[in-house]
Order: structure tokens, then C-alpha cells, then sequence
């Protein structure tokens, strides 16, 4: 979480340069943000509340700037809690990723030394401890020594008016640095640096790095010197922008059929290692957070279906109260759009102290999940800057599905279904599809609950839908097995009570028929997501059958409604409150 941006470099524009670079990250974090400059011997700082927009900054010309789009873990959302923050001497910035877990210990330390605090937060510690050390020591042993003090998973960037340098240091939280012709761009992930180079190098935990003249890479724990390896990304400028679309959300619900055809004509020969890796397994575990352990049951359903094979799942975040019994013989595939979730990263450390083998299912080459696996295989979406996952999600249930056929030697039939799926969702997403589902949220936008109920490998599409509607529009909606509907959730429904049923074409049609039946016997409205009509239906949105991939199409519709229901309620899609992309935080 949080977003971070540093330029140094020939050009006197960086305030500019870092204000543009957190506008880019901004997905990442959204309470606060603020740019420091150095101007002469002295830093500049302009610090706001509230999401950037299209603010504009007022600091004098320097080619020397950092800046920070914040989402807040300690202190509130306030101008004063907001980074950059500054040492007593206001001689040091500090942008800052992370918690730093031991603060309350280092804030005592650093009061006893006669340090003024302004803010609530963790991380106004950091600065003045390197305030502190830089007493007796240069700037960059003062960084090193002071970062290898703090417990948590941090990464930060500082600028200190006396040096022409800037230092950036990490363990945990992620951090890209971009070079183009002697320049050096630092950011969060390079969604931020790529309309100026593709050339990145990715920081590596225990590491930290120092920019100036030209780039020194050092080890965080020993200080010796590291030899820098860049990498070329092939993600383009154009993937960052919006395009023609008002939002990222509606950008990337119609990059849809473009992810799934990637898929299914380029990933055969990988699916086909993978397949081998999990033959080898004894004992598969998929997990994931938020949308991806979705995916991850999906993919528990498929496997059973399609391949035969059982896979366990769990929340990753659970994932570390359910791992004792794992051994050098597990294989744990971890599904990740940003690749830097937390709740992930953890259990796969300590999966991965017991011997365990790591897949990791991502989006982002790079990423701390992508690094510490042992097999890797990238979602190919692009970048994906809405909060509300749709197209990495989409991506995901393409590569179960071409993953629970490749187990089977059958990867050209699931290249047959995404194909034909991907033409489903092309034309989901046709202007009378369009129309149809902006219309049914008109009809539902002051709803204040709905339901959504599903069975088999439509159970997860029910949870997946129900967390799509409730993070973008803010209005409550559960998930659940349409069995359990009458186990206790059925007390709920009353006249008017939206649910969402879907319906498809499989062993689950007759048995969900009569759970709408049930709903509307109590004045429920169903929407119905099938291949046909049904008379319970007060609504109705048409999902082809697609066999095994009816799934991937299913969730379009409601994707499209969760947006329509934004928008009628003057939510922000892309943003929505309280949330952030890239949870990097516990
Ligand atoms: N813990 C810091 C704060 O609350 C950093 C949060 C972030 O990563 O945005 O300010």
C-alpha cells in the first residue's frame, strides 16, 4: 500500500516529474499525499489530504524530489501525518512503505534525545533515528544502520538537503528503480516509471541503493557493494492510460477477451511444465486474498471436474494458522495479482522453511512473490490499476482451467473453451448487454442489501460478485452457497430483497431454480444469470453456456453492474474508500 516516487536527475522539473509519478500510483493509497524538493541546501514540501485529482504542485525548480500518495495504518488521515516527513533540522524527507512494528520503542529512544515529533505515525521515527546517526556517521551508513533498526516489513526514500544523493532501502514493501540516460526514477512498481524507461531494476529485500551521479547497490545487513542487474519490462506506455474510458474499472472489464485469447493461444508449453510440477505434488494448497482466493476455488471445483485431483484452499491470510503439516513434498501456488500481497508473502516464507515448493500466479514480473517462487507464471493482463479486481481475476480462472485440462494432457480443449469464451465475453460486453445492465442498476442503486447465491463453481463466481458489488458501491451484499441460504441467511430476504442467482447450465441448474423459488416465496426480486430464461426470473442476464468455462463469463455481467452501481451512487470505482491496490500491509 501507499505509493512512492523519487526523481533524480538533469531535469529541473521534479516536483512535477514525482507529482505526475504518484498520480500514476495513486491506486496504491489515498488518504494524503505531499512532494519534497531540494532547493539549494534546503528541502521545499507541499502536502495535501484527500486523493491527488488533479492538483498541481507549487515548489521551485530542482532536480531532486520525492513524493508519497499514503494510506494510513498509524495516525489519521491528516496534514500532519501525511508524508514526506521531516527531521527536526528539516534537512531530511522521508517517504515511507510500510509499519515499522518496533516505533513505540524507537519514539521513547529518540524523546529522551530531545526529538520534536509533529506527527502520529510510525514513520516519522525512521527520519529522525537517521537524524540521529547521521551525527556520527555519513548519510548513507546513517540510512543502512538506522533501516536495520526498524522491525516490520518497510521500504523508504529519503532526501536530505545536504547530499546530492538520493538513498532508498527495503525489506518487505516493494521498490523499482528506472534508469534513462543518467536519470534514476524510484517507484512503488514501475506502473509509475514506464512512460519514461522500461530499463527497471527491482529492489531485492535487504538492499538499498543510492542515486546520484550514477547508481550504487549495496547490502543492507554487510554495506558491501552489489553489481546492479536491470531488466527490460515490455509493458507499454498505453496500458497505464485509460484510453477512451471515463474509468480504469470499465477500461479493464473490456480488456477482458484480449487476456483470456493471450492466454489460450500462449500459454500451452508453461501450463504443460506446471501440469508436470503438480503431478509431482503430494499435497497442493492454492491460495490467495480477496478476489484471488476466489480464484483459488474456482480452481478447487475445476481440478475435482476436470483433472480428478483434490487441491486444498484457504484465505492466505489463514493460510499461517493451517500450515504445520506441510513438507518438503507440498507445493503451495500462490495467486497474486500485485505479487506483493502480505497476507500471501508470509505463509509462503514459512511454507517455503519447510522445504515446501512456491508457484507463483501473478501480474507482476518481479514482484516479491514472483522472486521467492520456485516455478512462476504471469497472468499476461497487463496492468491493472482499478482497486476492484476484474481482469487479473479473469486471467487467473483462464489459467485454472488451462492448468486443471493440462493435468489431463488436454490443454488444446481448454484452448478451445477460453476461445470461445473469450467471444462470450466480447459479446457480454456489446452495447445491448451494455445497456441492459446499466438499466438493472438503475432499477437497484438504493437497494441497502443484496444476495447472491450460487452452487458448485458457481459458488465462487456468488462470492466473487457479492464482493465486487460491496467495494465498489458500498452497498451490502453477501455470497453463498445456495444451499445455505436456508441455513440462516434466508431470515434476511424481504419484499424487494435483491439476489442475484446464477443458474447455469450444469448439475446445479434444477437445485438453484428452486433456491429463487424459495427467495421469491418471500418477496425476494431475482436476477437471474443463465442460458435461459426461467419463470422465477424478475430479471434475467443471458450467459451462453460455455461447458467449463461458463464461469469466466458469468462474472462479466457483474462486473458491469457493480461499476453502473458506482456510478449511480457517486462512488469512485477506482477508487474506493478505505481500500488501496497492493496490499502490502497486515
Ligand atoms: N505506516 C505509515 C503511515 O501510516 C505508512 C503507510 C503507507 O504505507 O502508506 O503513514
Amino acid at each position: 500500500m501507499c505509493g512512492i516516487f523519487g526523481y533524480i536527475g538533469k531535469q529541473d522539473t521534479a516536483a512535477e516529474l514525482v507529482l505526475d509519478g504518484l498520480k500514476l500510483l495513486e491506486y496504491r493509497g489515498y488518504d494524503s499525499w505531499g512532494v519534497a524538493v531540494k532547493v539549494g541546501k534546503e528541502i521545499s514540501i507541499d502536502k495535501h489530504v484527500g486523493k491527488i485529482g488533479n492538483a498541481t504542485v507549487n515548489l521551485p525548480k530542482s532536480n531532486l524530489g520525492i513524493g508519497h500518495t499514503r494510506w494510513a495504518t498509524h495516525g489519521g488521515v491528516t496534514r500532519e501525518n501525511s508524508h514526506p516527513h521531516l527531521d527536526c533540522t528539516k534537512k531530511l524527507a522521508l517517504i515511507h512503505n510500510g509499519i515499522v512494528e518496533n516505533y513505540q520503542i524507537l519514539k521513547e529512544e529518540l524523546l529522551k534525545k530531545d526529538h520534536v515529533f509533529v506527527s502520529e505515525t510510525d514513520t516519522e521515527v525512521i527520519v529522525h533515528l537517521i537524524e540521529e546517526n547521521i551525527k556520527t556517521n555519513d548519510f548513507s551508513t546513517a540510512v543502512r544502520i538506522s533501516f536495520n533498526r526498524l522491525d516490520g516489513l518497510n521500504a523508504i526514500v529519503i532526501a536530505n538537503a545536504d547530499s546530492k544523493e538520493i538513498i532508498a532501502a527495503k525489506n518487505g514493501s516493494p521498490l523499482v528503480v528506472g534508469e534513462k540516460d543518467g536519470d534514476f526514477y524510484l517507484a512503488s512498481d514501475f506502473s509509475g516509471i514506464v512512460k519514461h524507461t522500461t530499463s527497471v531494476l527491482f529492489l531485492k529485500d535487504n538492499e538499498m541503493v543510492i542515486l546520484g551521479d550514477g547508481i550504487q547497490l549495496l547490502s543492507l545487513s554487510t554495506g558491501e557493494k552489489i553489481v546492479p542487474e536491470f531488466e527490460v519490462i515490455d509493458w507499454k506506455v498505453e496500458d497505464v492510460d485509460k484510453g477512451e474510458h471515463e474509468h480504469f474499472m470499465i477500461k479493464e472489464i473490456y480488456d477482458q477477451a484480449k487476456v483470456i485469447t493471450n492466454i489460450a493461444n500462449t500459454y500451452t508449453e508453461s501450463i504443460e511444465e506446471l501440469a508436470e510440477v503438480m503431478r509431482n505434488a503430494v499435497g497442493t494448497f492454492f491460495i490467495g486474498a480477496g478476489t484471488a482466493f476466489h480464484a483459488c476455488l474456482v480452481g478447487v471445483y475445476l481440478f475435482s471436474k476436470i483433472a480428478k485431483k483434490h487441491i486444498n484452499t484457504s484465505v492466505a491470510s489463514e493460510f499461517n494458522y493451517l500450515e504445520d503439516f506441510l513438507t518438503d513434498k507440498s507445493l503451495i501456488m500462490a495467486f497474486s495479482q500485485s505479487g506483493e500481497t502480505i497476507d500471501v508473502i508470509e505463509p509462503l516464507s514459512r511454507a517455503k522453511e519447510k522445504g515446501s515448493k512456491i508457484v507463483a500466479i501473478t501480474n507482476v514480473l518481479g514482484s516479491s512473490i514472483y522472486r521467492m517462487a520456485h516455478h512462476k507464471l504471469l497472468l499476461g493482463a497487463g496492468p491493472e490499476k482499478a482497486v476492484a479486481s476484474t481482469k487479473a481475476y479473469i486471467a487467473k480462472l483462464s489459467i485454472v482451467i488451462m492448468l486443471a485440462y493440462g493435468i489431463q494432457k488436454e490443454t488444446k480443449k481448454a484452448k478451445e473453451l477460453l476461445l470461445h469464451a473469450a467471444k462470450e465475453v466480447d459479446r457480454l460486453l456489446e452495447k445491448e448487454q451494455v445497456d441492459h445492465i446499466k438499466k438493472l442498476s438503475s432499477i437497484f442503486k438504493n437497494a441497502k442489501n443484496m444476495y447472491v447465491i450460487g452452487r458448485g463453481v458457481s459458488y465462487p463466481s456468488a462470492l466473487e460478485a457479492a464482493l465486487k458489488i460491496k467495494e465498489v458501491s458500498y452497498i451490502h451484499t453477501e455470497g453463498l452457497a445456495g444451499g445455505e441460504l436456508k441455513h440462516g441467511t434466508i431470515a434476511l430476504i424481504s419484499k424487494g430483497t435483491p439476489c442475484i442467482v446464477f443458474a447455469p447450465n450444469d448439475e446445479t441448474y434444477s437445485a438453484m431454480i428452486s433456491n429463487a423459488t424459495e427467495i421469491r416465496s418471500r418477496g425476494g426480486v431475482i436476477i437471474g444469470v443463465s442460458h435461459k430464461n426461467a419463470e422465477v426470473f424478475d430479471h434475467f442476464i443471458e450467459v451462453k453456456d460455455m461447458g467449463e468455462a461458463t464461469v469466466v463469463a458469468q462474472i462479466i455481467p457483474i462486473q458491469l453492474f457493480s461499476y453502473f452501481l458506482a456510478i449511480d451512487n457517486n462512488c469512485d470505482p477506482d477508487k474506493p474508500r478505505n481500500l488501496a491496490k497492493s496490499v502490502t500491509v497486515k
